[in-house]
């Protein structure tokens, strides 16, 4: 038998009526904030991503799904989503009208990470991205977004950890600084982190390897090193999200995994799993419209790990499939002509209804209605095709009532509706 390959996985009944309520939440809520959906394609340039994401970072270096494709060069398996909605409003020139756009895509994403708990090579993402505001109220306002969306799926204990990466008058002199400490500490830095050290400092702060996370306790802050702008701007984010009940930490080693990032960092996260966990992750990027060949537009986006928050409102309540409207339990050869008929009439009308074509005895009609979950149960005989009436019954209430066969479409598209 041939098996999933490790690190992918089937979500089935069972599990995708959550899948589709967290869609459905984030839709609405995104539209309400004035978000438009845009879908665009998995397979960009591999060049796309080495140069947004940056090619210090552990996605670029080791985790993409790359190849060759004939005269097209490298092609890549997008590993997040910004950079191709970034591509895409360069591309179309969307800027050309208004500048002020916003966008959400949900979809899967590709990174050839280890296979564990909660680590997928393909998982879902629900990003997030708005272009040409560079103002610190939209920055509050996406942590408040995320956090409404994350609270009325009923996720637990959602805190924002934020902080600010500074601008390129700023950021500059804090990397200066950081690289000192870091030179200081080469001899108990990863091998990762001694490269990184020399072209990306920064980066260091993230690594989860103990031996450097000791390195860097007592590394200079770059809250210390804001320029003024970037000061203010952190200021009033801070400020905006206290007023409107966001809870949240300062966390000044919060760098996130991508070079593209000035100012605003955050991660969202919820203890809903046990330990806190990051659910969301997101920032300020102003610089890489620019970069990646358009005119200078400051942006900002965050995107929502679908399959972690999909673990969490499964946690926290149960969601199942509704059953059909209406079982059609027809007993001889003619009658099941006839529900099959009605059926197709019923559901081409947005009545969801099913039958069965084995004939099954009225007893089993009834179980197989049962475990289908139906809300109504029309049961026809030969003999009652003849009379022209059938028997409708609320499995509800178990009130029946008699239908005339003439008309009967119209007599339950109307009732049904
Ligand atoms: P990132 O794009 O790395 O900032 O990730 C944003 C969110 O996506 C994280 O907070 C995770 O919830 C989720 N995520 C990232 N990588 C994976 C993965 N390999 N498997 C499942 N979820 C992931």
């Amino acid at each position: 038998m041939i098996q999933l390959i490790k690190g992918f996985k089937d979500v089935l009944p069972g599990e995708i009526e959550v899948w589709q309520t967290i869609e459905r939440a984030a839709k609405e809520t995104f539209e309400n904030f004035g978000f438009q959906e845009i879908r665009l394609p998995i397979v960009e340039k591999s060049e796309l991503f080495s140069r947004s994401i940056g090619d210090t970072t552990d996605i670029v270096e080791k985790e993409m799904y790359t190849f060759e494709d004939g005269r097209r060069g490298h092609v890549t398996l997008r590993p997040e989503a910004t950079a191709s909605v970034v591509r895409s409003y360069i591309q179309h020139k969307m800027y050309a009208k208004d500048p002020v756009r916003k966008f959400y895509t949900i979809g899967p994403m590709f990174r050839r990470e280890r296979p564990q708990k909660g680590r997928y090579r393909q998982f879902y993402q629900i990003d997030a991205e708005v272009f040409g505001i560079d103002s610190p109220y939209l920055d509050a306002q996406l942590i408040f977004m995320l956090a409404s969306l994350l609270e009325r799926l009923k996720a637990k204990d959602v805190k924002a950890h934020i902080n600010s990466l500074g601008c390129p008058c700023c950021r500059p002199n804090f990397q200066k600084a950081l690289k000192e400490l870091l030179d200081a500490k080469k001899e108990h830095l990863c091998e990762n982190c001694l490269r990184r050290s020399e072209k990306n400092p920064l980066r260091v702060l993230d690594c989860k390897v103990p031996a450097c996370r000791e390195a860097v306790v007592g590394a200079p802050s770059i809250l210390d090193h804001l320029c003024d702008d970037c000061s203010e701007h952190f200021d009033t984010v801070k400020r905006v999200l206290t007023e409107n009940g966001v809870e949240y930490e300062v966390n000044k080693n919060l760098v996130r995994g991508l070079d593209y990032y000035t100012r605003t960092a955050f991660e969202v996260l919820t203890t809903s799993l046990g330990a806190q966990n990051a659910v969301a992750g997101g920032g300020r990027y102003d610089g890489l419209v620019k970069a990646l060949g358009g005119p200078e537009v400051p942006a900002i986006g965050f995107a929502i790990g679908f399959d972690r928050l999909a673990e969490i409102v499964a946690m926290q309540q149960t969601i199942e499939a509704n059953g059909p409207t209406l079982y059609i339990a027809p007993l001889g050869e003619k009658a099941t002509e006839a529900a099959a008929h009605w059926t197709m009439q019923l559901a081409a009308r947005g009545i969801s209804c099913e039958t069965d074509f084995g004939g099954r005895s009225l007893k089993s009609h009834m179980k197989r209605a049962d475990k289908l979950k139906a809300a109504h149960v029309l049961m026809v005989g030969d003999d009652e095709l003849e009379k022209g009436m059938a028997t409708l019954r609320n499995m509800t209430t178990r009130d029946q009532r008699d239908l005339p066969l003439d008309g009967l479409v119209e007599t339950l598209a109307e009732q049904f509706k």
